[in-house]
């Protein structure tokens, strides 16, 4: 236990996972937290005595399942093994020691890893109003840095979306400003962020004078962070981490920073109704082949570009492989035996491969020569840098080839891994241990026929080694020489010298083999970490042509357009669709594409009116999303689009609810126009669906028009907008401001029915269908008949203090809205089941007007009169 203490002092904020034998171990507060988290059972070391201690553990081998629960639970696990082998430590305790901690922003651990996201560990760092922010992800190496204002740091860590954060723990307190944080926090030591310390730490890591060649010299803020991410990764790594071949400069202001609910309101990764990938963007836009392609393409949806240059290198791309389908279709397909090119180069890197994981190296190699050959004389600039880019290493391939069997075991303790042929030494020890093995199979039918005995046979188990073993029946015929060893029921068991001289000659070759091929495979696994960086930079290639790919694929399987995307204001879609919604309609059900139009000179802010479930917010999305897509160099879901380009997408969607966050829906909404109205260019989108829903319809309405005048009438936020509403209301706006448009979702109206005809088309809606919408759900008819009657009074009470010039945001009282019950009596004749319209129904429908007299007419009229007065 004192070592116990003593190793878990020196990691506090972790948990301990000791190794005792084939366990795991925690204790104390530790071992509560194993058994809640895990449902283990607690139970103590001295059964009771006064120094109880809490104890909980599980199987070694349990780790891979249980390491993920820990972990997504949010703890830091520093894992504790026995460091000396148990058998040679005679007497003291054996030597343990922490070999890795695994946090959420730095493993290795497949489980632990989504094979599609990268996994980010990112560090802070401020100076005045600097801010330095770096990034590395543990599994691929991949590490950046960047400086930017301190007031972006938001919209950094949005970019980032890391896992983990570390920053100075006097810093902690800036994360609390940030209203989400889907990211565990690490506050370290303030020495951790000093600059001399930082660089130092880089410079020897790199094993550099100086951090020009990275172009990242001048970064001073940046490099504080850089350094102290690195330090971060050593201290839970605890070995070199030569995967971290350089360190690249992120510049902020290259992508759209989308704030989170832009992300979730365009449905970007996940869903909004239950977080799943399942019926969001990149589920349908993803058909990578490779893992590291499927992680390249997530990066690039969140993280749309900005600079046309970037945006049209990628473009063309794509455009060519719409084109040639045959290339596309021959690159994909070699793309799918990649494998996680980019994820195995670094567990090389750290010693963690297998040899199978080897073998898959040597696979995903073997396959570039097809990928250049795909790329041949592809046209533009893109596809032949990244042809380029590619370098087959052949020497490794005829490395591993030579030295791996064709299929190696899953572990190297398996043995059998390295190939014969390959290493003398080895030849030599596997012809001792099969020549042995041979001599001793042989031995069976020898001493059968030597002894007479037939029923002799040769054994092996782990305490005796190799024995004859004989049955009782034949003692008297067993030799001289022969050394009885052991006595079962039936039989007796003997050695022979000779025999056991074989089995020392066998057990020593097989030890020694063993011991080998760990060597070998050793040796071979650091000369391929020696090309680490060459991996590297074809996992990176590999990933853009797949990204590439796979737009390419999606574009023509449901026929996207190539967008024209330029540096005017102009936004012009003709023929949208929304990709995810056009994908999901129910059969039968055909998606209506729509034409948009906006521009900061005339048609800047179109207000789009239509009842509920007309089709306002998949409008609305549609625009953003295809906006989007063409700023990640895609095609879109449209005949055409012209996409001036967009400096930041806005969205702020009704009825999004953030209670968890203690924050009441209406306070939510307005922290989200407020971020929207401080923050948006005139070179922004902006979608605005249902603004204003949280409060009363006239503080809504108030804050909805003030803030359609704004946005119009400030140069500096004059953003294209889009403001979907079902405040027609809203609509007297463009009568009053140049720039605004009317526009609504058409419906018809049929019989009191509505039929949503999804359209988009000039004008405002005249009302709201919010009562029709009711009915259609199957509101009771009394309900909706006192609606509509309310409606008509507060109406036109309205339209008498317009006249009266009183209309200064006062509410219409309600002080002339009949009381339920006047009015509403004679509404229940055929409404609801009152007794006497029953019985008056009944009647009327046992008349037969035809044979009906004058006289039996007007004598039947006087009886149900005479009834009704009564
Ligand atoms: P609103 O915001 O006006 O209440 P939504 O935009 O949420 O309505 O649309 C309601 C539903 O109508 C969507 O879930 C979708 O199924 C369908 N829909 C919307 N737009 C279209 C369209 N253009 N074509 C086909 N179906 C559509
Ligand atoms: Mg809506």
């Amino acid at each position: 236990m004192r070592q116990y203490f003593a190793i878990k002092e020196r990691h506090p904020q972790a948990l301990l996972l000791f190794r005792m034998g084939d366990f795991y171990e925690t204790f104390v507060d530790d071992a509560k937290t194993v058994s809640r988290i895990l449902g283990i059972t607690l139970t103590s070391r001295n059964n009771g005595k006064a120094d109880d201690v809490p104890m909980a553990g599980f199987p070694h081998h349990a780790l891979d399942s249980h390491l993920p629960k820990l972990i997504r639970a949010g703890l830091r696990v520093a894992i504790c093994e026995q460091i000396e082998d148990a058998s040679t430590s005679s007497g003291k305790v054996v030597d343990r020691d922490v070999v890795e901690v695994v946090t959420p922003g730095v493993s290795f651990h497949d489980q632990l890893l989504n094979p599609k996201q990268s996994n980010y560990l990112a560090a802070l760092h401020w100076s005045g109003d600097r801010l330095g922010v770096a990034y590395i992800d543990a599994s691929t190496g991949e590490f950046a840095v960047t400086e930017a204002p301190a007031p972006q740091l938001a919209d950094l860590l949005q970019t980032i979306q890391p896992a983990e954060v570390i920053l100075d723990k006097r810093r902690r307190s800036t994360l609390d400003a940030l209203r989400e944080q889907p990211f565990t926090i690490t506050p370290q030591e303030d020495w951790v962020f000093g600059y001399d310390f930082a660089y130092e730490t880089l410079l020897d890591h790199f094993e550099t004078h100086s951090l020009k060649g990275f172009g990242v010299e001048a970064l001073d803020v940046g490099l504080v962070a850089a350094g102290a991410a690195l330090h971060y990764l050593q201290e839970t790594q605890k070995g070199a981490l030569p995967h971290i071949q350089k360190i690249r400069r992120f510049a902020g202001d290259e992508h759209i920073a989308l704030d989170p609910q832009t992300k979730r309101n365009l449905e970007l990764v996940a869903t909004m109704h239950d977080g799943g990938r399942e019926g969001s963007l990149v589920h349908i836009l993803d058909d990578t082949q490779t893992p590291m392609g499927g992680r390249r393409l997530r990066a690039w949806l969140v993280r749309p570009l900005r600079t046309l240059d970037a945006i049209n290198a990628r473009q063309e791309a794509v455009a060519e492989l719409v084109a040639d389908r045959d290339r596309r279709d021959a690159l994909r397909d070699t793309l799918g035996h990649m494998g996680d090119l980019e994820r195995l180069a670094g567990k090389i890197a750290t010693g963690r491969a297998s040899p199978r994981d080897l073998n898959a190296v040597k696979t995903a190699l073997q396959q570039l020569p097809a990928v250049q050959a795909h790329l041949e004389d592809a046209p533009g600039t893109t596809l032949p840098a990244l042809r380029a880019a590619l370098t087959p290493c052949p020497d490794l391939i005829a490395r591993i080839e030579q030295a791996l069997v064709d299929d190696p075991p899953a572990k190297i303790s398996e043995g059998g891994l390295i190939r014969d042929g390959y290493d003398d030494e080895l030849d030599e020890l596997r012809q001792i241990a099969s020549s042995g093995k041979e001599w001793v199979a042989n031995l069976e039918a020898t001493e059968r026929e030597r002894t007479g005995i037939p029923s002799l046979k040769v054994g092996f188990n782990k305490v005796f080694g190799y024995y004859l073993e004989i049955t009782h029946t034949h003692t008297e015929k067993v030799p001289e020489h022969y050394i009885r060893k052991q006595t079962l029921v039936n039989s007796e068991r003997y050695i022979t010298p000779e025999l056991k001289e074989y089995e020392e000659k066998i057990l020593t070759a097989e030890e020694q083999i063993e011991r080998l091929e760990l060597e070998l495979f050793n040796a071979l696994r650091e000369a391929i970490a020696q090309r680490t960086a060459d991996l590297q930079d074809n996992a990176d290639a590999l990933a853009r042509l797949d990204v590439l790919a796979s737009l390419a694929a999606v574009a023509d399987r449901h026929d996207y357009a190539r967008p024209t995307v330029d540096d005017s204001l102009t936004l012009d879609i003709t023929a949208g669709r929304h990709p995810v919604v056009e994908q999901t309609l129910p059969p039968g059900e055909a998606f209506i594409p729509n034409d948009t139009h906006v521009d900061p000179d005339d048609d800047q802010i179109l207000i789009i009116t239509g009842p509920n479930m007309a089709g306002k917010s998949v409008a609305l999305r549609q625009v953003g999303l295809i906006v989007l897509l063409a700023q990640i160099g895609s095609f879109v879901p449209a005949e055409a689009a012209h996409v001036g380009l967009v400096d930041r997408i806005f969205t702020r969607v009704g009825a999004s609810d953030n209670l968890a966050a203690g924050e009441s829906t209406f306070l939510v909404e307005m922290n989200e126009a407020a971020n929207i109205l401080n923050n948006a260019t005139s070179r922004s989108l902006i979608l605005l669906d249902e603004v204003g829903r949280g409060t009363s319809t006239f503080d809504g309405l108030s804050i909805a028009w003030s803030i359609v005048e704004y946005l119009h009438e400030r140069p500096e936020v004059a953003a294209r907008t889009l403001f979907a509403t079902h405040y027609h209301e809203l609509n007297a706006l463009a009568q009053r401001l140049d720039r605004v448009r009317n526009y609504r979702i058409q419906v018809q109206e049929h019989e009191g029915d509505i039929i949503f005809l999804r359209k988009l088309v000039p004008g405002g809606a005249d009302h709201s269908y919010g009562i029709e919408v009711a009915r259609m759900a199957g509101l009771p008819r009394p309900v909706i008949a006192r609606a509509h009657e309310i409606l008509h009074h507060l109406e036109a009470q309205d339209l008498a203090m317009d006249d009266a010039q009183q209309g200064d945001g006062a509410a219409p009282s309600g002080d002339d809205i009949p009381a339920l019950g006047d009015e509403a009596m004679q509404m229940n004749l055929f409404g609801q089941p009152d007794p006497m319209a029953a019985e008056l129904k009944e009647a009327l429908a046992a008349i037969d007007p035809n044979r009906l007299t004058p006289i039996e007419a007007l004598m039947k009229l006087s009886e149900w009169k005479a009834k009704l007065d009564a």
